[in-house]
Formats: structure tokens, C-alpha cells, sequence
């Protein structure tokens, strides 16, 4: 008969691995404690499910030992998890790199999982609470808990697994931890999974909110509730020391302002860095370019001329002034233009003005126009009267009433929108976690635990995230496959790769 193999977690990743568990041989049982498995599925991207992203980078997954990730996602790639899927029915859909099913439906990509796992013969206790984790060592059964603590974290155990729950008990020879994290809990990851990591001796680097909504300090933030706009954000963290400011990550994409503060994907892929430093107690900022298809030079151009063919005064001079009051250097202050930015999820725009002067086409501009007419197609609307307000401008007063020196602050507010950031939204809104598991404790060949044989790890639980375009869920595929092979598999780690530990 088959290994017998425990899953503590029915999400994207604990599935996972039962599919590989139970296609290896393994009599496969997975503990759910909410009412079915892969709720969280059903909520990603938007109810379409991302599943996975042709453009795979080291870079886009981040953990406290850098090329864990990507040792464990080679054993289980991008091509790898389209021929799983499609093996499974979904008939992918691509678009700039992203997949989704062509079904459009986040249910699918659960639905085919559970058909499969069931066709396995994949036993689903669902509504299952965890009590308590035993191993048992020769014929002995020995709670974990203890063992962890003479021994000080050397555990080595014999490798059967007796879980104690509210629907009785379950035995086992490997046991995979797929808990998930603490984010988004209403779908069934309470950061329960890290107390039961904790208590078979792991240590849990501290998980915070990532891919999150960032508050913000100022107070005008009611007023420009509701916008959608297009922009490059670049977030800079203060030093240890005191106000140079570094910068941390960028993107750009379509950026959201709220009651609070900022949102949108560009928001959400700098937002670690934001939850790491503001967990440090450093300060942060960002600064936001709302016109990020035209340079610092293109936009002053657009400006002035909007501004002459209104009769009022130019802003020629604006960059090197604004330059030196932001305290941030030239090529951080939108002058470059076109340069590299982050992993943006659109438009990654290149349609600027061109040399031949910008916006000077046939729109004719009467004199005597208002600052709100004056602005009045360049912008949201909603946001032309905050940036005019930023600026110290009235909407109502004439153009040619308006000193040059708040044009210059005008489009300063434009091309360097400073907000200060002040938290995350929480780990509810959140859509995954950095921090979990520390992966030094884990074998990125087999997801072995390190401390405890027979223990394995796979998805959020760990400390893995990655960036919003469907690496998390890539994430969780691969990190399954991989546990649920080698849980099945009994595979044991080679005596080399015993002696190189710990990896890094
Ligand atoms: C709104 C939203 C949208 C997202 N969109 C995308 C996207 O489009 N693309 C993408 O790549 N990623 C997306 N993500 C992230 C992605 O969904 C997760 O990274 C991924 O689902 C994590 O899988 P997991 O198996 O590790 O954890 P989970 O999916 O969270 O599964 C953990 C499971 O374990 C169960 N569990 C927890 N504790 C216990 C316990 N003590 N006992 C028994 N069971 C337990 C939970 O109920 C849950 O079923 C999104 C996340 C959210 C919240």
C-alpha cells in the first residue's frame, strides 16, 4: 500500500499537492477546517483567477533567502502548470502574459482540481478543527510540542504523524502543512497554520500585510475619493538615520484614490516595501506622476503652451526648481521619461508627444478662461480641482490672475504628487502575506522540513510572496507539486544536500 498522506490546508496549494500525492501512490487525506476547500480560488483575480504568467523572474518573487523560490518553481514551471491545467480541462486564456481560464471563471480552475482530487480517490474531511500534532517514534506516540523543546528545535523525528482533531483522529507517515497565511482570512487562512508551524519547532519570520492598499496622511484624501487614473508611482523609504529618502520599488498602471489613501495594482506591487519599512519604523513616501506618458520637459511644454494660448504666464524653469525643493534626484523626478519602470500591468506607454511640441493642435483656448477650463481635459476632473487646490489655485480665478510661480506648483502636483504614507490597509484587504515559515528550515528540492522529518511545506504558509499577475498562485502550484511528490514519495534528502544545509 501507499504512503499515507495528511494535508492540513484544502487551498490552491494543499490540492495541489494531494493531486501529486495521490498520483504517486499516496492514500491521500486532506483536513479542511472551513466548510469546502478553495475558497481563496474563487476570489482571485477578480473571479477570473490569474493562475499563472508566462514572464516568470527571480525578481518577482521575494523571500528572506532570494533564490528559494526559484529553485523550488523550476522543479514545477510555468509550462508545467498550463500542461497540468489543460491535462485538467481549463482551456487557458492569455493576454499580455497572464492566464486565465477562457471560461473567465475562478470556479473552473477549483472545479477541475476537485474533480481530479476525487477521481484520485482524495479523502475531504471538511469543518475539521486541528487540536494537536503528535509524531510517533518507535510504536511510541510522542506529542511534538515537547519533543521540540528538550531537544531545541533538533528534532528529527520518526515520521508518523498523529493529528488530533473535532472529527477524530487521522494517522499518517508525512504530513503537509498548506495552511496558507494570515491575508484575506474570511476565506480560511487565520494565521492558524503558523501556531501549528510554531509548535512542531519552526520559527515564523513576521508576517505583514503585502499586495495591500497604502494609507495615507493627508487630508484631502475625501475629496479625491473615487479616481482612477493612470500614473507611475515610486515609493521611497527614509534611512535609518534620518530624511534621505531611497528609492524602494515603482510601477505603473492604473492607480486608485480613496477615502484613505492609494490602491490599484501598481499600489499593491510596492506595498511590501511599504509593510516592511513602515514595520521598521522608517518612513515613507510616494511620489506619483499622473502624466507618466510625457516627460518632466513634455509636460511643462504642454502647459505652457495650454497656458499661453490662454493669454496667462508660461512655467519655463519649473524643472530645476522643483528638482531642488523635492530633494530627489533628476532621474527620479520624471525627467527621464521612458525609462525602465516595474513590473507595470499596462501600458507601458511610449506614446508621448514626440518633439514637435506638445498639445499644440487645433484646439483654440479663448482668453479669460478659468483655471478649472484650463485644466479641463488633461485630468480626471475630480482630480484637475484637487491638484488646482494642492496648488493653491481657484478653480474659478482667471488664468492670466495666477502667479507663475503656482504653475510651477501646479505641475509639480502633477509630475510629483507627494503623499506620505502612514500604514497598510490589514491583512483582511490584504491579498498575500510577506514573512511565514522561514524557508532556511526547509528543503527546496523535496519542501522537507528541515527540524522535523516527514513534515512538509507548501504555498503561502511560507515565507514566499510574489508579485501581483498571477505569481502567487505559480507560487503555490509549484511549492504543492513539489510537497506532494516527495511526501508521497518518502523521498529522503541526500547525504550532499544534508551537508550543504542550510542553503544561502
Ligand atoms: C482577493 C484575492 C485575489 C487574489 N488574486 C490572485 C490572482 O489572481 N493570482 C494569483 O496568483 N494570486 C492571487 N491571490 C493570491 C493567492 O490566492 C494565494 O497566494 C494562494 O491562494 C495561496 O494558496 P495557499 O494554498 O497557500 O493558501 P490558501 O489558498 O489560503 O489555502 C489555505 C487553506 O488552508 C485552510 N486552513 C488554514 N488553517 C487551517 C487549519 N488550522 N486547519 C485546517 N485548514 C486550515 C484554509 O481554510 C484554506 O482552505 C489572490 C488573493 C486574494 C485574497
Amino acid at each position: 500500500m501507499g504512503r499515507q498522506v495528511l494535508i492540513i490546508g484544502g487551498g490552491a496549494s494543499g490540492m495541489t499537492a494531494a493531486i501529486f500525492a495521490a498520483r504517486a501512490g499516496a492514500a491521500v487525506t486532506i483536513l479542511e477546517h472551513k466548510d469546502r476547500v478553495g475558497k481563496k480560488i474563487l476570489s482571485t483575480g477578480n473571479g477570473r483567477c490569474n493562475f499563472t504568467n508566462r514572464d516568470q523572474r527571480p525578481e518577482y518573487y521575494h523571500c528572506s533567502r532570494p533564490d528559494f523560490p526559484c529553485r523550488v518553481i523550476q522543479q514545477f514551471p510555468f509550462e508545467d502548470t498550463l500542461d497540468f491545467f489543460q491535462g485538467l480541462g481549463i482551456l487557458p486564456k492569455e493576454r499580455n502574459g497572464y492566464f486565465y481560464p477562457n471560461s473567465n471563471q475562478a470556479s473552473s480552475v477549483l472545479d477541475v482540481l476537485r474533480f481530479e482530487a476525487e477521481g484520485l480517490g482524495v479523502r475531504v474531511v471538511t469543518e475539521c478543527h486541528v487540536r494537536k500534532i503528535q509524531t510517533v517514534t518507535d510504536g511510541q506516540e510522542r506529542n511534538v510540542q515537547k519533543a521540540v523543546a528538550v531537544q531545541e528545535g533538533k528534532i528529527r523525528a520518526a515520521g508518523r504523524f498523529v493529528i488530533e482533531t473535532d472529527k477524530g483522529r487521522f494517522r499518517g507517515d508525512a504530513l503537509i502543512l498548506a495552511a496558507g497565511s494570515k491575508a484575506a482570512s474570511v476565506t480560511g487562512s487565520d494565521g492558524s497554520g503558523y501556531e501549528i508551524a510554531k509548535s512542531l519547532g519552526h520559527h515564523i519570520i513576521e508576517p505583514l500585510p503585502a499586495l495591500v492598499q497604502l494609507r495615507c496622511r493627508e487630508k484631502d484624501y475625501k475629496q479625491l475619493a473615487g479616481i482612477r487614473t493612470e500614473g507611475r508611482i515610486r515609493l521611497y523609504i527614509s534611512g535609518q538615520q534620518g530624511p534621505e529618502w531611497k528609492l524602494a520599488a515603482e510601477d505603473r498602471g492604473e492607480i486608485q484614490l480613496t477615502d484613505y489613501g492609494i490602491s490599484g495594482i501598481p499600489v499593491f506591487q510596492v506595498s511590501r516595501y511599504a509593510s516592511e519599512a513602515l514595520h521598521k519604523h522608517r518612513q515613507v513616501k510616494a511620489v506619483i506622476d499622473f502624466l507618466p506618458q510625457l516627460t518632466q520637459e513634455e509636460t511643462e511644454r504642454l502647459l505652457a503652451d495650454r497656458l499661453r494660448r490662454a493669454g496667462a504666464a508660461g512655467v519655463v524653469g519649473y524643472a530645476k526648481t522643483a528638482r531642488r525643493e523635492s530633494g530627489i534626484p533628476a532621474e527620479d523626478c520624471g525627467t527621464e521619461g521612458r525609462g525602465a519602470e516595474g513590473h507595470g500591468t499596462e501600458g507601458h506607454g511610449t506614446e508621448g508627444c514626440g518633439t514637435g511640441g506638445c498639445g499644440t493642435g487645433s484646439r483654440g483656448r479663448a482668453l479669460g478662461q478659468t483655471c478649472e477650463q484650463f485644466m479641463t481635459g488633461l485630468l480626471n476632473k475630480k482630480l484637475c480641482l484637487a491638484l488646482l487646490k494642492r496648488a493653491q489655485i481657484s478653480a474659478n480665478a482667471k488664468t492670466e490672475e495666477i502667479p507663475a510661480d503656482r504653475w510651477k506648483s501646479l505641475l509639480r502636483q502633477i509630475k510629483a504628487f507627494e503623499t506620505h504614507i502612514i500604514g497598510t490597509n490589514s491583512f483582511e484587504q490584504a491579498q498575500v502575506c510577506c514573512g511565514g515559515v522561514d524557508t532556511a528550515e526547509v528543503n527546496s528540492e523535496s519542501m522537507e522540513s528541515r527540524l522535523v522529518r516527514g513534515l512538509y511545506f507548501a504555498g503561502e504558509i511560507l515565507d514566499v510572496d510574489g508579485i501581483c499577475g498571477g505569481y502567487n498562485l505559480q507560487w503555490a502550484w509549484s511549492s504543492g507539486a513539489v510537497a506532494g511528490k516527495a511526501a508521497a514519495g518518502g523521498r529522503q534528502p541526500h547525504a550532499e544536500e544534508r551537508r550543504k544545509a542550510p542553503e544561502n
